[in-house]
């Protein structure tokens, strides 16, 4: 039985998990039968390719499953072609299984050189844009069903509002945003290509977005810090809410954890 067509934004640790739930977790699930159910057609959409955004791939499952179709998509502008990392991040002694054999079918595909140029998967429309990060980086917008969410993470934000960004994100339902650094350990930070859920906030209010969900959280903050980032996230878009300029908008802040589910 074939799935409906998966869009996979990044290929970091979460990558295993998501491959476990696009096995629906069924209860002897053998990924060689070939009655096994699962989404068998994924889109892989990569920001960059920064190891903490494609190492979970070769833990990925659906990808030893033979008749899963991988489609990934390269940008011409990038400086480095995904394919290569994906090659030599799996490459002997690295990983038991190289790339190159997957079992699965790989397609790479080329984006349009225009950004916000939508790509069709399915019911959906991917469309690129770049942001600001060491080496480039990409942000997605995907709009379905007349929806549409964006993905901006690995994101720095200069001293002013990005224009791409606000131009991507733009009545957006769903913005993610990367606020690794609280506003006041960015100065120590600058120049490492992340961004403050202070810019977040801004962002997603001048660009009239419904939904923030913050993420791309600082590896050493530990759940106890991270639950005082949303409060202090929330607090701050309160008082923000509350300006002359943002008279009439409502924005709902949420922080971005392992296996969520968002309906828009
Ligand atoms: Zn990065
Ligand atoms: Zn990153």
């Amino acid at each position: 039985m074939r799935g409906s067509p998966l869009i996979v934004l990044d290929a970091g640790s979460g990558a295993r998990r998501l491959g476990q739930d696009c096995a629906k977790r069924e209860k002897g699930f053998n990924p060689l039968s070939s009655d096994a159910r699962h989404n068998d057609e994924l889109h892989f959409f990569l920001s960059h390719v920064h190891w903490d955004h494609v190492q979970g791939f070769p833990f990925f499952a659906p990808a030893y499953v033979p008749k899963t179709r991988m489609f990934f998509y390269e940008h011409g502008c990038a400086p480095t072609a995904i394919q290569d990392t994906m090659k030599t991040q799996q490459r002997h002694p690295n990983f038991p299984i190289e790339f190159q054999v997957l079992p699965s079918e790989v397609v790479f595909r080329e984006l349009p050189a225009q950004f916000f140029s939508p790509v069709q998967v399915g019911a959906a429309y991917v469309a690129a844009f770049p942001v600001r990060h060491p080496n480039g980086a990409f942000g997605y917008q995907i709009k379905t069903d007349g929806k549409a969410f964006v993905f901006a993470t690995d994101n720095e934000h200069g001293d002013a509002l990005n224009p791409v960004l606000l131009q991507a994100a733009q009545n957006a339902d769903m913005l993610y945003y990367d606020a690794q650094y609280l506003p006041e350990e960015y100065p120590k930070r600058i120049n490492w290509g992340h961004s403050t859920y202070e810019w977040g906030v801004c962002t997603a209010l001048a660009a009239n977005v419904k939904t923030l969900v913050l993420g791309h959280h600082e590896p050493s903050r530990d759940d106890f810090g991270l639950a005082k980032l949303l409060s202090r996230a929330k607090g701050f878009a309160a008082s923000q809410v509350r300006k002359k300029e943002n008279r009439g908008k409502q924005l709902e802040v949420k922080m971005a954890y392992d296996g969520m589910v968002c309906e828009m």
